[in-house]
């Protein structure tokens, strides 16, 4: 190994998560696994490859550059749409290859045929209306405009899906503000129906909106987090907790953990300081072990006399400041320890784990956050 740590990436956990999810949403309902943030800091070709692996065909991006990737890692030939920013230039790139992207302005529509006119090639839609989360979507009020451009048009136009997205369905603090978007979202497909205009799929419902709001389940749901096996909320978990069986508490693994090695090893005296600074002064007699891992690779300093690691299993502490580089470790109490031995920086580890969310502060999204600021140039490796 070149690299001083590596992120496994765990296969029979993803479909371990698959199946959980189909448990709950039915067979019936297409999952599109949502990649966007570098699939959630677990690598864009990674999960395209182990999702096809388990059937998955249908993959969400934000943008043009992670919807290439995923189309570039495909192998089966799987849908891709592009939930969020497309420049116009990148039209014909979509519309050539068969991938699917929202449309939640005029702009993008009016652009959106207009190549499709040039190329002769329809070109495959989502319409997003804006039922209360604010960010993109058509309004109710130009949905009139909407329906005439998508009526005089249909021959170049696919309508693959109407869609929106919920403003926090993890917490039950915005339950009602998603009552109203649910509301909101139906009275903008009852009247497209009603005007005979019909789309592929009816799709709104993301991780948390799919295990809290089981209404919200249509023809597809976009699975992000949960697939990775973390739930979206403490929140979410207690609401699902007393309809799981007691054997399977914990449906949900995660595929991520982050693991080094033992660098070197060092014995230092009673009142000897370790690295920079006198942050920390050894009480004892102690064994030390130098990690390679750092603040540059997302170790970060606030982590300085906090952080944990785990060594033959064992709960460890970081000792003195992170550096740029190392962490010091203190394995006093290991009762063998050599250079080489396995460090796992986030996962399990015989009986204990160190999870995402014990790693960082505690902010209300830690584990989106965290997962996605993992350094991009750590490398992945894919495990069972
Ligand atoms: C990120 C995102 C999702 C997936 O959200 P999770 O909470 O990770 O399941 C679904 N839909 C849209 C539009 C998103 O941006």
């Amino acid at each position: 190994m070149e690299h001083t740590s590596f992120l496994a990436i765990s296969k029979s956990a993803y479909s371990n998560n698959i199946r959980f999810i189909k448990s709950q949403i039915g067979d019936n309902v297409t999952i599109s696994s949502v990649i966007k943030g570098n699939a959630y800091g677990h690598g864009i070709e990674n999960i395209v490859k182990i999702a096809e692996n388990v059937g998955i065909r249908h993959f969400s991006a934000f943008s043009t550059d992670e919807a290439i990737r995923a189309k570039n890692s495909s192998k089966k030939n799987s849908q891709i749409m592009v939930m969020g920013m497309v420049e116009n230039e990148n039209l014909p790139y979509l519309i050539d290859n068969g991938i699917s992207f929202y449309c939640f302005e005029m702009d993008r529509l009016e652009a959106a045929i207009k190549k499709s006119k040039e190329l002769g090639i329809k070109a495959k839609i989502h319409i997003e209306v804006e039922t209360g989360f604010h960010r993109t979507g058509f309004e109710w009020d130009e949905k009139e405009e909407l329906l005439a451009s998508l009526e005089e048009n249909s021959d170049h136009l696919q309508l693959c899906g109407l869609c929106t997205h919920y403003a926090g369905a993890e917490s039950v603090a915005n339950y009602v503000r998603i009552q109203n978007q649910i509301k909101q979202y139906h009275k903008f497909k009852d009247w497209f129906n009603s005007k005979g205009v019909h789309f592929d799929r009816y799709h709104t419902a993301c991780s948390a909106a799919s295990l809290s709001y089981p209404e919200t389940i249509m023809d597809m749901v976009r699975i992000g987090i949960a697939q990775y096996g973390f739930w979206p909320s403490q929140e979410t978990y207690m609401f699902k907790f007393k309809q799981l069986a007691p054997n399977k508490k914990n449906p949900l693994r995660r595929l991520i953990s982050w693991k080094s090695q033992v660098m070197s090893l060092k014995k230092i005296k009673i009142g000897d300081f370790i690295g920079y600074g006198n942050s920390y002064m050894a009480s004892r007699d102690m064994l030390i072990a130098q990690v390679p891992v750092g603040y540059c690779h997302g170790f970060g300093r606030s982590l300085s006399n906090l952080g944990k690691v785990l060594i033959h299993g064992k709960v460890l502490s970081v000792v003195g400041n992170v550096t740029m580089n190392t962490i010091s470790v203190d394995v006093t109490d290991l009762k063998e320890v050599n250079k080489g031995d396995e460090v796992v920086i986030i996962g399990r580890q015989k009986r204990n784990e160190i999870t995402v969310a014990s790693f960082g502060e505690s902010t209300q999204q830690v584990n989106y956050e965290l997962l996605t600021r993992l350094p991009h140039d750590i490398p992945r490796k894919i495990v069972t």
